[in-house]
Parts: C-alpha cells; sequence; structure tokens
C-alpha cells in the first residue's frame, strides 16, 4: 500500500494505460483508454508511456504516484 505524501492517506492502486493518444489512470490494467468511464482520470492527452504502468492516485489531493 502506498500513502500519499499530501493527505498521509492509502492511495488506490491501479494503472497508467495509454493508447488512442492519451493517458489515463485506470483500476483496470487491461482497460482501452479510449473509453474512460467515470472513475477513470484522464491525465494527459498527449503524452506517452509504456502501457500498463503501475501507478497510485490521490484523488482527494489530485495526486498521482508513477512507477516506471
Ligand atoms: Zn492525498
Amino acid at each position: 500500500m502506498q500513502k500519499c505524501p499530501k493527505c498521509g492517506k492509502y492511495m488506490e492502486e491501479g494503472c497508467l494505460n495509454s493508447g488512442g493518444g492519451r493517458i489515463l489512470w485506470s483500476r483496470d490494467r487491461n482497460r482501452m483508454s479510449s473509453w474512460p468511464t467515470p472513475d477513470d482520470v484522464v491525465l494527459h492527452k498527449h503524452l506517452r508511456v509504456k502501457s500498463s504502468t503501475t501507478a497510485y492516485i490521490c484523488k482527494k489531493c489530485r495526486l498521482v504516484i508513477v512507477e516506471y
């Protein structure tokens, strides 16, 4: 478990998915990023990372920690 460096609460584990010209955070590792759900967070529309990168998110602080 990863704690948020800002508020100290546990962060939600998911991953960054790239595809369709954008990156989003999602709980589901293999989801198509072209179809975001309300639970997903689109980070950047024109940035590319390797697909399925583990990432922790704190939606309250709007903070994402990415392992690469
Ligand atoms: Zn936080």
